[in-house]
């Protein structure tokens, strides 16, 4: 499989205080991979050093080239999508004016194949709600919502891979599975995806492989089948 994402050995580090520990882990074209771990394993640093939001050590190297020491919005300009988990939406613009923003130019894959290309209209299609209310305000929708809405904003960007940080946190149920139910259509459409995740019943609707974190150091990898079986891990790691 060719990787999308390759990472050696990434270090991070907030002012004095290191918090990841030499990482190194890929995702291949059209792999969902979760990283998994507890409340403060480093999920969420890891993803902010991939896309250069905090100091960080090591190679990171994104659809074949090296973005170690890029800045956040040319790593975003290369089609590194990224759907933080507190949301960042626009409060006073509505549904379409935040979709507008997120808006980039096509893509392709490196072997030609064009990337997905989103339109508001398609994403209403993956996101029946956002469909239905195109002129709210963003602070007028409700958690689960404003998630979709991160979610849509990033795929106007017409990604290659998409970081997802805790899409299913603090949703309700029926949108917990319409976000498991996106992401097996984004990866039916070529998309690359690495998400975090502190649950395992959500992570094994969509995942294929997973690595596990503690301490900012990865502990466990393997496939979600492996995981799931594995009790002992899970109890070590996992929110179970
Ligand atoms: P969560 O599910 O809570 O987001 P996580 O696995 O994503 O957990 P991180 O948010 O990456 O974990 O946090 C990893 C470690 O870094 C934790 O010990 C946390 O306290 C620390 N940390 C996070 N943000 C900062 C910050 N801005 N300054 C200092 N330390 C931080």
């Amino acid at each position: 499989m060719t990787a999308m994402l390759t990472i050696e050995n990434l270090s991070a580090w907030y002012g004095a205080a290191r918090i990841l520990f030499d990482l190194s882990f890929e995702v291949g074209r059209g792999e969902v991979v979760a990283l998994m771990g507890r409340n403060g394993a480093g999920k969420t640093t890891t993803m902010k050093a991939i896309m250069g939001l905090v100091d960080r050590q090591g190679a990171v190297h994104f659809n074949g080239d090296d973005i170690s020491r890029k800045r956040p919005f040319e790593i975003a300009r290369r089609g590194l999508g990224f759907t933080p988990e507190d949301r960042r939406i626009f409060a006073d613009l509505t549904v379409m004016e935040n979709l507008d923003i997120g808006r980039q130019a096509p893509r392709a894959f490196p072997d030609g194949t064009p990337a997905p290309v989103w339109t508001p209209e398609r994403l209403f299609t993956l996101f029946p709600n956002l469909g239905e209310m195109p002129n709210r305000p963003g602070g007028r929708m409700s958690g689960g919502e404003q998630q979709m809405l991160t979610v849509a904003r990033t795929l106007m960007g017409n990604p290659l891979l998409v970081l997802l940080d805790e899409p299913s946190e603090g949703v309700a149920p029926l949108i917990v599975e319409q976000m498991a139910n996106t992401i097996v259509e984004l990866k039916k459409e070529g998309l690359s995806i690495l998400l975090s995740e502190q649950n395992i019943h959500f992570a094994q609707l969509v995942s294929d492989r997973v690595y596990v974190l503690e301490k900012g150091q990865i502990h466990w990898q393997g496939s979600m089948e492996a995981l799931a079986a594995d009790q002992d891990v899970q109890k070590a790691y996992l929110t179970v």
